[in-house]
């Protein structure tokens, strides 16, 4: 992907995080890193998902963290999202939010448990949570890394999510999802405690989603 049409995808899965509900007004945040250039692109700080164009996007040098393009402030969360890219180098976009029913599970420093096959498909893991941390310097990126296991998303204690992907498309597809189970796992917790699954049927749902699920790239 050129970094032109990531400055599109990053703007749209901005978009969509307030399409899916997974944010209010101005809380919550995208960004998407073109690794060929070392220039990442990240939401401004405090403006309206509506609003927001690709022209808006700030342009940022992932190994200085110094503005290259853009006439607005980024997001006031860049130091995590900078932290992400330099630390887990498969990671192409990152999401930030306070979606409702995974941040109740944050409030009480809950992990999501295993206890669903569309988790097991999608995540192969609990979502974890992290303690509390607060979120001067690298304090959040550092509870993250300590923290997670191979889901592409975590949750931060008494805070919220983060999520991440190959694409934004992918690490919106987590984001998403991460809300999704969260809610049905709050439902399920209304009328009795959650069965976990045994690992080895994890594995076997993991190993199908992350190999034959969906269509096989066009030519
Ligand atoms: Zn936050």
């Amino acid at each position: 992907m050129e970094l032109d049409q990531l400055r599109q995808e990053v703007c749209r899965t901005n978009r969509a995080l307030l399409a899916t509900g997974l944010v209010t007004m101005h809380s919550g945040n995208a960004s998407g890193l073109h690794r060929p250039s070392g220039r990442m692109l990240i939401k401004p700080s405090g403006v309206d998902y509506e609003q927001l164009r690709p022209e808006d996007l700030v342009e940022i040098d992932l190994q200085t963290g110094q503005v290259v393009q853009g006439k607005l402030r980024p997001s006031v969360d860049l130091p995590h999202h900078l932290f992400l890219y330099r630390n887990i180098p498969e990671v192409g976009a990152v999401i930030h939010t306070h979606s409702n029913y995974a941040t109740a599970f944050a409030a009480v420093g809950q992990p999501i448990p295993l206890c669903l096959t569309a988790i097991a498909d999608q995540f192969g893991d609990q979502i974890p949570c992290t303690p509390y941390v607060d979120n001067q310097g690298d304090n959040i990126g550092r509870a993250i890394l300590r923290w997670r296991n191979r889901a592409p998303a975590i949750l931060l204690g008494n805070h919220g999510v983060f999520a991440w992907g190959a694409t934004p498309r992918e690490a919106l597809k987590a984001a998403v999802m991460t809300e999704d189970v969260a809610k049905t796992v709050w439902l399920a917790m209304q009328i009795g405690q959650p069965r976990r699954l045994p690992p080895e049927e994890v594995e076997k749902w993991y190993t199908r989603y992350h190999s034959t699920y969906g269509q096989p790239p066009q030519p």
